[in-house]
Protein backbone atom coordinates (compact mmCIF):
# COMPACT_ATOMS: atom_id res chain seq x y z
CA UNK A 1 0.00 0.00 0.00
CA UNK A 2 1.41 3.72 -0.58
CA UNK A 3 1.51 5.89 2.11
CA UNK A 4 -0.49 8.84 -0.02
CA UNK A 5 -3.55 6.02 0.30
CA UNK A 6 -3.24 6.01 3.81
CA UNK A 7 -3.10 9.69 4.39
CA UNK A 8 -5.95 9.94 1.99
CA UNK A 9 -8.18 7.68 3.64
CA UNK A 10 -7.06 9.30 7.42
CA UNK A 11 -8.21 12.43 5.87
CA UNK A 12 -11.70 11.09 4.56
CA UNK A 13 -11.97 9.44 8.21
CA UNK A 14 -12.44 12.72 9.55
CA UNK A 15 -8.71 13.30 10.50
CA UNK A 16 -6.81 16.60 9.59
CA UNK A 17 -3.31 15.26 10.05
CA UNK A 18 -1.63 11.91 9.06
CA UNK A 19 1.87 10.44 7.97
CA UNK A 20 3.73 7.39 8.83
CA UNK A 21 6.56 6.63 10.62
CA UNK A 22 9.04 3.74 10.44
CA UNK A 23 8.70 1.48 13.60
CA UNK A 24 12.51 2.01 14.71
CA UNK A 25 12.67 3.09 18.13
CA UNK A 26 13.04 6.67 17.90
CA UNK A 27 15.97 8.36 19.15
CA UNK A 28 14.15 10.38 21.68
CA UNK A 29 13.76 6.98 24.37
CA UNK A 30 16.77 8.17 25.88
CA UNK A 31 15.60 11.52 26.82
CA UNK A 32 12.49 10.40 27.89
CA UNK A 33 14.48 7.85 29.95
CA UNK A 34 15.83 10.99 31.95
CA UNK A 35 12.83 12.67 32.50
CA UNK A 36 11.68 9.89 34.57
CA UNK A 37 14.53 9.03 36.35
CA UNK A 38 14.70 12.68 37.21
CA UNK A 39 11.22 12.04 39.20
CA UNK A 40 9.65 15.14 36.86
CA UNK A 41 6.85 12.47 35.94
CA UNK A 42 6.08 13.12 39.52
CA UNK A 43 3.08 10.29 40.93
CA UNK A 44 2.47 8.60 36.87
CA UNK A 45 3.00 5.23 37.19
CA UNK A 46 1.70 4.60 34.06
CA UNK A 47 4.66 6.78 32.76
CA UNK A 48 7.15 5.28 34.97
CA UNK A 49 6.11 1.32 35.97
CA UNK A 50 7.02 -1.43 33.38
CA UNK A 51 5.47 0.25 30.78
CA UNK A 52 8.24 2.89 30.52
CA UNK A 53 10.26 0.08 29.15
CA UNK A 54 7.90 -0.85 27.10
CA UNK A 55 7.60 2.46 24.84
CA UNK A 56 11.51 1.70 24.08
CA UNK A 57 10.20 0.01 20.98
CA UNK A 58 6.80 -0.11 19.31
CA UNK A 59 7.27 -3.84 18.49
CA UNK A 60 6.71 -4.43 22.39
CA UNK A 61 2.62 -3.79 21.24
CA UNK A 62 2.83 -5.40 17.66
CA UNK A 63 6.07 -7.94 17.60
CA UNK A 64 5.63 -7.67 13.69
CA UNK A 65 5.10 -4.28 13.29
CA UNK A 66 7.19 -2.38 10.49
CA UNK A 67 5.34 1.42 10.46
CA UNK A 68 3.41 4.17 12.80
CA UNK A 69 0.43 5.70 11.04
CA UNK A 70 -0.35 8.92 12.96
CA UNK A 71 -2.90 11.06 12.74
CA UNK A 72 -4.43 14.46 14.59
CA UNK A 73 -8.00 15.14 15.18
CA UNK A 74 -8.42 19.03 15.58
CA UNK A 75 -10.30 19.94 18.46
CA UNK A 76 -10.43 23.48 18.72
CA UNK A 77 -13.49 24.54 19.21
CA UNK A 78 -14.87 27.91 20.09
CA UNK A 79 -14.18 28.97 23.51
CA UNK A 80 -17.61 29.13 25.36
CA UNK A 81 -18.72 32.98 26.83
CA UNK A 82 -16.54 33.41 30.03
CA UNK A 83 -18.21 34.60 33.06
CA UNK A 84 -17.31 35.55 36.38
CA UNK A 85 -17.47 32.19 38.77
CA UNK A 86 -17.26 29.96 36.00
CA UNK A 87 -14.74 27.16 36.04
CA UNK A 88 -11.78 27.12 33.73
CA UNK A 89 -11.82 23.37 32.30
CA UNK A 90 -9.36 21.97 29.67
CA UNK A 91 -9.86 22.87 26.33
CA UNK A 92 -9.51 18.56 25.43
CA UNK A 93 -12.06 18.52 28.11
CA UNK A 94 -15.27 20.23 27.40
CA UNK A 95 -16.38 17.18 24.78
CA UNK A 96 -16.97 13.64 25.17
CA UNK A 97 -13.91 11.38 26.53
CA UNK A 98 -11.55 12.09 23.21
CA UNK A 99 -10.09 8.54 23.68
CA UNK A 100 -13.78 7.31 22.53
CA UNK A 101 -14.29 9.25 20.01
CA UNK A 102 -10.75 9.21 18.38
CA UNK A 103 -10.79 5.15 18.92
CA UNK A 104 -13.66 4.60 16.90
CA UNK A 105 -12.81 6.64 14.04
CA UNK A 106 -8.84 4.61 14.37
CA UNK A 107 -11.35 1.22 13.87
CA UNK A 108 -13.39 3.16 11.13
CA UNK A 109 -10.23 4.18 9.27
CA UNK A 110 -8.68 0.66 9.88
CA UNK A 111 -11.52 -1.14 8.29
CA UNK A 112 -11.37 0.53 5.19
CA UNK A 113 -7.33 0.05 4.98
CA UNK A 114 -7.99 -3.94 5.76
CA UNK A 115 -10.44 -3.63 2.33
CA UNK A 116 -6.93 -2.66 0.07
CA UNK A 117 -4.67 -5.51 2.04
CA UNK A 118 -4.61 -7.46 4.64
CA UNK A 119 -2.52 -6.76 7.52
CA UNK A 120 -1.45 -6.85 11.17
CA UNK A 121 -2.43 -3.89 13.18
CA UNK A 122 -2.72 -2.29 16.96
CA UNK A 123 -4.57 1.13 17.37
CA UNK A 124 -3.00 3.16 20.40
CA UNK A 125 -4.51 6.42 21.84
CA UNK A 126 -2.61 8.38 24.63
CA UNK A 127 -2.16 5.86 27.16
CA UNK A 128 -0.70 3.29 25.54
CA UNK A 129 2.87 2.50 26.13
CA UNK A 130 4.37 4.20 23.01
CA UNK A 131 6.04 7.72 23.01
CA UNK A 132 3.35 8.55 20.52
CA UNK A 133 4.63 12.53 20.37
CA UNK A 134 7.79 11.54 19.27
CA UNK A 135 6.22 9.49 16.36
CA UNK A 136 3.92 11.68 15.57
CA UNK A 137 7.06 14.21 14.36
CA UNK A 138 8.35 11.66 13.34
CA UNK A 139 5.79 10.98 10.72
CA UNK A 140 5.60 14.79 9.85
CA UNK A 141 2.80 16.04 11.83
CA UNK A 142 4.95 18.40 13.51
CA UNK A 143 7.42 19.68 15.99
CA UNK A 144 7.93 19.40 19.73
CA UNK A 145 7.51 23.19 20.69
CA UNK A 146 9.15 24.45 23.81
CA UNK A 147 5.75 23.77 25.55
CA UNK A 148 6.01 19.92 24.87
CA UNK A 149 3.36 20.08 22.88
CA UNK A 150 3.13 18.74 18.74
CA UNK A 151 3.12 21.81 16.35
CA UNK A 152 1.70 21.93 13.15
CA UNK A 153 1.69 24.86 10.58
CA UNK A 154 -0.31 25.66 9.78
CA UNK A 155 -2.62 24.49 11.97
CA UNK A 156 -1.68 24.75 15.79
CA UNK A 157 -1.04 22.56 18.49
CA UNK A 158 -4.74 21.38 19.15
CA UNK A 159 -4.71 18.04 18.04
CA UNK A 160 -5.51 14.91 19.78
CA UNK A 161 -3.28 12.49 18.24
CA UNK A 162 -3.75 8.37 17.78
CA UNK A 163 -1.50 5.87 15.80
CA UNK A 164 -2.43 2.69 14.00
CA UNK A 165 0.76 -0.05 14.12
CA UNK A 166 0.88 -1.64 11.01
CA UNK A 167 2.75 -4.60 9.85
CA UNK A 168 2.66 -2.81 6.21
CA UNK A 169 5.99 -1.55 5.12
CA UNK A 170 5.23 2.01 4.69
CA UNK A 171 7.59 4.71 3.04
CA UNK A 172 7.84 7.40 6.25
CA UNK A 173 7.01 11.07 6.09
CA UNK A 174 9.93 13.54 7.05
CA UNK A 175 9.68 15.12 9.80
CA UNK A 176 9.64 19.33 9.66
CA UNK A 177 11.91 22.09 11.43
CA UNK A 178 11.44 23.07 14.31
CA UNK A 179 9.54 26.52 14.02
CA UNK A 180 9.89 28.05 17.71
CA UNK A 181 13.17 29.83 17.07
CA UNK A 182 13.38 32.03 19.86
CA UNK A 183 10.11 32.33 20.92
CA UNK A 184 9.98 31.79 24.88
CA UNK A 185 5.87 32.71 25.16
CA UNK A 186 5.20 29.63 26.84
CA UNK A 187 7.57 29.26 29.28
CA UNK A 188 7.19 32.91 30.44
CA UNK A 189 2.99 32.35 30.53
CA UNK A 190 3.25 29.17 32.74
CA UNK A 191 2.35 30.67 35.87
CA UNK A 192 4.19 27.36 38.16
CA UNK A 193 7.35 27.53 36.10
CA UNK A 194 6.90 24.48 34.96
CA UNK A 195 8.76 24.72 31.69
CA UNK A 196 12.33 23.94 32.70
CA UNK A 197 15.92 23.30 30.51
CA UNK A 198 16.65 19.86 30.48
CA UNK A 199 20.01 20.41 28.43
CA UNK A 200 19.08 19.61 25.08
CA UNK A 201 16.22 21.70 25.27
CA UNK A 202 13.09 22.21 27.15
CA UNK A 203 10.59 19.97 29.12
CA UNK A 204 7.89 19.77 31.71
CA UNK A 205 8.74 19.12 35.06
CA UNK A 206 4.96 17.51 35.77
CA UNK A 207 5.04 18.24 39.39
CA UNK A 208 4.80 21.88 39.06
CA UNK A 209 2.19 21.58 36.21
CA UNK A 210 -1.58 22.86 36.99
CA UNK A 211 -2.78 19.98 34.41
CA UNK A 212 -1.11 17.39 36.76
CA UNK A 213 -1.60 18.98 39.35
CA UNK A 214 -5.78 19.25 39.10
CA UNK A 215 -6.12 15.46 37.06
CA UNK A 216 -3.27 13.24 38.18
CA UNK A 217 -2.53 14.40 41.72
CA UNK A 218 -3.92 12.53 44.57
CA UNK A 219 -4.28 14.07 47.64
CA UNK A 220 -3.60 17.73 48.73
CA UNK A 221 -1.93 20.21 46.23
CA UNK A 222 1.28 21.51 47.28
CA UNK A 223 0.76 24.75 48.75
CA UNK A 224 3.21 26.89 47.36
CA UNK A 225 1.30 25.93 44.14
CA UNK A 226 -1.79 26.52 44.47
CA UNK A 227 -2.16 30.35 43.92
CA UNK A 228 -0.65 29.64 40.60
CA UNK A 229 -3.38 27.47 39.66
CA UNK A 230 -5.94 30.40 39.22
CA UNK A 231 -9.16 29.74 38.35
CA UNK A 232 -7.79 26.23 36.65
CA UNK A 233 -10.42 23.43 38.23
CA UNK A 234 -9.42 20.88 35.52
CA UNK A 235 -6.12 21.04 33.23
CA UNK A 236 -4.48 24.39 31.97
CA UNK A 237 -4.03 25.68 28.25
CA UNK A 238 -2.04 28.51 29.24
CA UNK A 239 1.21 27.32 27.21
CA UNK A 240 -0.83 26.75 23.98
CA UNK A 241 -3.25 29.53 24.23
CA UNK A 242 -0.23 32.01 23.87
CA UNK A 243 1.51 29.75 21.72
CA UNK A 244 1.60 32.33 18.29
CA UNK A 245 0.79 29.08 16.28
CA UNK A 246 -2.45 28.65 17.64
CA UNK A 247 -3.48 32.92 16.70
CA UNK A 248 -4.75 31.81 13.29
CA UNK A 249 -5.54 28.25 13.85
CA UNK A 250 -8.80 26.86 12.60
CA UNK A 251 -11.60 26.12 14.32
CA UNK A 252 -13.63 23.15 14.28
CA UNK A 253 -17.60 23.40 14.86
CA UNK A 254 -17.34 19.19 15.63
CA UNK A 255 -20.48 19.24 18.21
CA UNK A 256 -18.16 16.66 19.66
CA UNK A 257 -15.46 18.63 21.03
CA UNK A 258 -17.91 21.95 22.11
CA UNK A 259 -18.35 22.89 25.66
CA UNK A 260 -20.62 25.06 27.88
CA UNK A 261 -19.38 26.94 31.01
CA UNK A 262 -19.70 25.41 34.32
CA UNK A 263 -20.48 27.47 37.33
CA UNK A 264 -18.27 26.91 40.00
CA UNK A 265 -20.76 26.72 42.59
CA UNK A 266 -22.36 23.87 40.95
CA UNK A 267 -19.24 21.51 41.11
CA UNK A 268 -19.12 22.61 44.40
CA UNK A 269 -22.37 20.59 44.87
CA UNK A 270 -21.69 17.34 43.03
CA UNK A 271 -22.14 14.39 45.17
CA UNK A 272 -20.23 11.63 43.73
CA UNK A 273 -23.33 10.39 42.24
CA UNK A 274 -23.86 13.29 40.37
CA UNK A 275 -20.24 13.35 39.62
CA UNK A 276 -20.77 9.94 37.60
CA UNK A 277 -23.67 10.89 36.08
CA UNK A 278 -22.40 13.98 34.95
CA UNK A 279 -18.53 13.40 33.85
CA UNK A 280 -18.83 9.37 33.58
CA UNK A 281 -17.90 9.67 30.00
CA UNK A 282 -15.67 12.54 29.78
CA UNK A 283 -12.36 13.26 30.34
CA UNK A 284 -13.24 14.68 33.87
CA UNK A 285 -13.54 11.32 35.09
CA UNK A 286 -10.32 10.90 35.13
CA UNK A 287 -9.59 13.95 38.29
CA UNK A 288 -11.78 11.53 40.13
CA UNK A 289 -14.68 13.49 42.61
CA UNK A 290 -12.55 14.25 45.21
CA UNK A 291 -9.98 15.70 42.90
CA UNK A 292 -12.31 17.63 41.70
CA UNK A 293 -13.85 19.28 44.83
CA UNK A 294 -10.14 19.30 45.83
CA UNK A 295 -9.44 21.92 42.64
CA UNK A 296 -12.63 23.76 42.85
CA UNK A 297 -11.83 24.11 46.66
CA UNK A 298 -8.28 25.80 45.42
CA UNK A 299 -10.45 27.92 42.95
CA UNK A 300 -12.34 29.16 45.03
CA UNK A 301 -10.33 30.27 47.93
CA UNK A 302 -8.13 31.94 44.72
CA UNK A 303 -10.83 33.89 43.38
CA UNK A 304 -11.40 35.24 47.18
CA UNK A 305 -8.24 37.35 46.75
CA UNK A 306 -4.74 37.62 47.81
CA UNK A 307 -4.06 35.36 50.42
CA UNK A 308 -6.67 33.02 50.31
CA UNK A 309 -5.08 30.36 48.73
CA UNK A 310 -3.09 29.87 51.98
CA UNK A 311 -6.48 28.89 54.14
CA UNK A 312 -6.54 25.17 52.82
S1 LIG B 1 -0.21 23.37 31.05
FE1 LIG B 1 -0.17 25.28 32.27
S2 LIG B 1 1.00 24.75 34.09
FE2 LIG B 1 1.41 23.13 32.59
S3 LIG B 1 3.25 23.80 31.53
FE3 LIG B 1 1.53 24.61 30.35
S4 LIG B 1 1.19 26.67 31.17
FE4 LIG B 1 2.47 25.57 32.63
S1 LIG C 1 4.99 29.70 22.53
FE1 LIG C 1 6.82 29.97 21.27
S2 LIG C 1 8.40 28.71 22.24
FE2 LIG C 1 6.44 28.06 23.05
S3 LIG C 1 5.83 26.35 21.76
FE3 LIG C 1 4.90 28.18 20.87
S4 LIG C 1 6.40 28.90 19.35
FE4 LIG C 1 7.44 27.43 20.67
Amino acid sequence: MRAETVRRIAHECGFELAGVASCDPPEDFARYQDWVASGMAGEMRYLTDRRAEMRRDARNLLPNARSVICVGKLYNTPDPPREEGHARISRYAWGKDYHVTMRAALERMSARLLEIERFDWKICVDTAPLLERSFARLAGLGWIGKNTCLINEPLGSWFFLGEILTSLDLEPTSPPPDRCGSCTRCIEACPTDALVPDGSGWTLDARRCISYLTIELRGPIPEDLRAGMGEHVFGCDICQDVCPWNARAPVTQDPDFAGAPIPLVELARLSAEDFHRRFGSSAIARAKHAGLLRNVAVVTSNMAGPGGQNHH
